[in-house]
């Protein structure tokens, strides 16, 4: 049996002929970023593929977030979710907003709208959710909420990239939503990320944040970072979403065999598809019942890596165990009891356009066959 060592994801890489072809345009354009030629031809293309009217590329998926917070003028206090990628919290304390802290449904792993409420305090200005592992939130009654105490909403959709409801997109939810093009997303360029809004003229506030909030020569209209993207990275996720399509499917076909090998072993737990929902697969999370399952996650995670099997606990620890977020009263484990457990049982398994048939039961072989 081989032994290569198999990880939670790989990057989807253009074809390197192709990359060397654009390289060669851009060489010769002799204009490698602000605003350049595969940026614009990138933002049309990403508007399109992902259906939303306004988009604006960035450097990665962390200062889209801090933009978005800039962009709304968010103060006080901002609603969020313990159980996402360090990033969501940091963006919020970068902008010297108090984070607050609010469990999460075990249904989607996204914030539980029943705790929403009995968190908002005068200072409360936004909601920031995240739509994790692709999962939708319920915006509906996350918006309902929102607009019911005059609150913004910014989705972090860093995990979303694609994901329709009824044939919408997700990421035209909320006032803003960011998206994270790293490496090891299902979509990537490299490094990268952007910031979806629903008009022009956030777009155009959006891109001078962006810009050091340069309007123009002589103008600064606020104080902006650089959150550009340049030619190279650009040309690279313009190949990419030529074949993201394909990547999806593969990971959904594995998704399908994990769930068909899993139904039925006692103590693992996993997402259905849920109705109307366009999917990512993202991630394939599993959540270990460690007394039904004979084995406690950290056992079974030690198990996979002896195997050569790299799952990830994500989210483990929860943002609210970190500093400098552990002081908050609303980090204490006594306030989030499903997302403390959540993140006891969870391991995302290896899911990705490139893992062969063979590797898919390498990793099923292991979870199933408990006693070795
Ligand atoms: C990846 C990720 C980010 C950060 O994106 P970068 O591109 O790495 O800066 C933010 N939030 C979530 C939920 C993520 O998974």
């Amino acid at each position: 049996m081989s032994s290569s060592t198999l990880t939670v994801t790989s990057p989807l890489l253009p074809d390197l002929d192709d990359f060397n072809e654009l390289l060669q345009d851009i060489w010769s354009r002799k204009w490698i970023t602000n605003q350049g030629h595969y940026h614009e031809l990138l933002e049309q293309a990403l508007c399109e593929y992902l259906k939303v009217p306004f988009l604006s590329l960035f450097t990665n998926g962390t200062i889209p977030l801090i933009t978005a917070l800039q962009a709304l003028d968010i103060k006080g206090e901002v609603i969020t979710t313990p159980f996402s990628f360090v990033a969501t919290t940091h963006s919020i304390w970068w902008n010297g907003i108090k984070p607050v802290f609010v469990d999460i449904d075990p249904a989607n792993c996204g914030i539980d709208p029943d705790r929403i409420e009995e968190a908002i305090t005068p200072k409360t200005t936004a909601v920031m959710p995240v739509h994790c592992y692709g999962k939708p939130c319920d915006t509906q009654r996350i918006q309902a909420i929102a607009d019911r105490y005059g609150l913004k909403v910014i989705y972090d959709a860093a995990h979303a990239f694609g994901v329709e409801v009824n044939g919408k997109s997700i990421l035209n939810e909320g006032d803003l939503s960011t998206l994270s093009f790293h490496a090891t997303k299902v979509y990537n360029t490299v490094e990268g990320g952007a910031l979806v809004c629903h008009s022009k003229e956030m777009k155009q506030k959006i891109d001078y944040l962006r810009n050091f909030g340069f309007e123009d020569e002589v103008t600064v209209v606020g104080p902006g970072i650089n959150g550009k993207m340049d030619e190279m990275r650009a040309a690279y996720g313009l190949l990419n979403l030529r074949q993201v399509d394909d990547a999806i499917e593969t990971r959904h076909q594995i998704a399908l065999q994990y769930r068909k090998a899993f139904r039925g072993v006692p103590g693992i737990r996993f997402f259905d598809d849920m109705p109307g929902v366009r999917h990512n697969y993202s991630y394939f999370p599993i959540f270990v019942d460690a007394e039904q399952y004979g084995m406690t996650r950290d056992d079974l995670y030690a198990k996979l890596r002896e195997h050569q099997i790299l799952g990830r606990r994500y989210f483990y620890p929860l943002i609210s165990r970190f500093s400098p977020y552990n002081s908050l009263s609303s980090a204490s484990t006594e306030h989030l009891p499903v997302a403390t457990r959540i993140a006891d049982e969870v391991i995302c398994l290896p899911i990705h356009h490139a893992l062969s048939q063979k590797d898919v039961e390498r990793v099923i072989n292991v979870i199933i066959s408990r006693n070795n």
